[in-house]
């Protein structure tokens, strides 16, 4: 029954991979906060526009991927495919533009009708930042910085480069867009069909196309960095001394761009060749235009967003649950007790597992399946005597503790 599968891209995260993504995205938060990216929310899903107006009417997003469903009144809404486009329409319909600088952290479900494979699902998950209203060159070296210092927090900084480019701002966007034209178009019979379709929109994403035909002509083409004018071409020399000065290694790939069309000057990917063609992990770049073209105030800004799946695959090993106090009650008498016990430990910070049923040899048996530390016993000489018996499941060492002094002797196995 198809009905009981989940639906194609989507995915159970059980415990040990949910372990993994709580590990990303706890790491990328506090990362973030000791920068001073506070963190936000914006909606599931938004108006269709806001997604259609602003990532670019060629974009794999727009053209392809997104989730769209139609209200009864005719309204088009859409899940967010990316956190970006909801972020800065949250700046501009409440009023935020007022407070800037903004800075902030945002971790949460995407979704992209795409081909699942291996580090690519149709509902996935993304940590975000998002530097709002700093125009500046080290606004960008500050978020690559997070991004890097993220990784390096993970213990993947190793696994992963740091690919730059610079799309420049319009006016070089402008000339190597018909350099690009041109170019392609002396080759178009060779093109693909959706690059033939993006010479007329969009010659820059021809740049960024997956088709093997294309990546032949598109290595050939001429870089944007021969076309970036004398103000694009400081900036990114601003960016890159920037980096330099943090020790923040990189390579210059002219050939990067970003999907979406919104992007000026600074792009960046961190890529691994751990994850087979799903290399890219955490990727961004600034879009000094995306306010003014959603209609609200002109605001430069830059971010990234990083792939939690694709992070959580990297990590080394899953982290660990934390190990429990079991608590076991030796015969009926006691059950009265071990619950009563069981519940002021898990009130004093502790955590406590509490078998429902079973006799000692089953209930030590739980005990070591859940990777206990330490086992609380109460017997009925226990009780009368007024403490339990700890066992060390690591040493095996038993000890007798008083009952009103479990919780401060307990804190020393956490
Ligand atoms: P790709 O080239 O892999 O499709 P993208 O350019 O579409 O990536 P972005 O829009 O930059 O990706 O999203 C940022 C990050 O989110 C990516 O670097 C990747 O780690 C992750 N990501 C994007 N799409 C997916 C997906 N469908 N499944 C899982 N992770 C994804
Ligand atoms: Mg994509």
């Amino acid at each position: 029954m198809t009905a009981l599968q989940p639906v194609r891209g989507t995915r159970d995260i059980l415990p040990e991979e949910m372990r993994r993504h709580r590990r990303v995205i706890e790491t990328a938060r506090w990362v973030a906060e000791r920068y001073g990216y506070q963190e936000m929310a914006v909606p599931l899903f938004e108006f269709t526009d806001v997604f259609s107006r602003t990532l670019g009417e060629t974009s794999d997003i727009v053209t392809k991927e997104m989730y769209t469903f139609a209200m009864k009144d005719g309204e088009r809404l859409t899940l967010r495919p990316e956190a970006t486009a909801g972020i800065v329409r949250a700046l501009i319909s409440g009023g935020l533009s007022q407070h800037l600088p903004l800075k902030f952290f945002f971790a949460g479900p995407m979704f992209r009708y795409e081909r699942p494979q291996k580090g690519r699902q149709r509902q996935f998950h993304q940590i975000d930042i998002e530097l709002l209203g700093v125009a500046e060159p080290q606004g960008d070296v500050e978020v690559i910085a997070v991004g890097s210092q993220i990784l390096d927090a993970l213990g993947i900084g190793a696994k992963a480069t740091l690919e730059l480019n610079s799309l420049g701002d319009p006016e070089s966007r402008a000339a190597y867009r018909g350099v690009l034209v041109e170019y392609f178009g002396d080759h178009r019979d060779r093109l693909s069909d959706d690059s033939r379709a993006r010479l007329e929109r969009n010659p820059l994403r021809i740049l960024d196309s997956k088709n093997e035909g294309d990546r032949g002509l598109v290595a050939a083409a001429p870089v944007f960095s021969d076309y970036l004018n004398d103000y694009s071409r400081d900036y990114f020399a601003k960016v890159r001394a920037g980096l330099d000065l943090l020790g923040i290694a990189y390579q210059v790939n002219p050939r990067l761009v970003r999907g979406l069309d919104y992007y000026t000057h600074t792009a960046f990917e961190f890529v691994t060749t751990e994850l087979g063609a799903q290399g890219a992990v955490l990727a961004g770049g600034r879009y000094d235009g995306l306010a003014e073209t959603m209609g609200g105030p002109a605001t430069p800004a830059t971010g990234w967003a990083g792939g939690v799946e694709r992070l959580a695959m990297l990590l080394a090993v899953a982290p660990e649950p934390p190990r429990p106090i079991a608590v076991i009650p030796i015969g009926e008498a006691c059950e009265g007790i071990a619950l009563r016990l069981s519940e002021d430990l898990r009130r004093s910070g502790l955590v406590v597992d509490l078998g429902f049923a079973g006799n000692l040899n089953k209930r030590m048996k739980r005990a070591n399946k859940q990777n206990a530390r330490v086992a609380v016993l109460l017997g009925e000489d226990e009780l009368a005597a007024n403490v339990a018996t700890l066992r060390d499941l690591d040493t095996g060492v038993q000890e007798k503790v008083a009952l009103d002094q479990l919780a401060e002797h307990l804190a020393q196995f956490s």
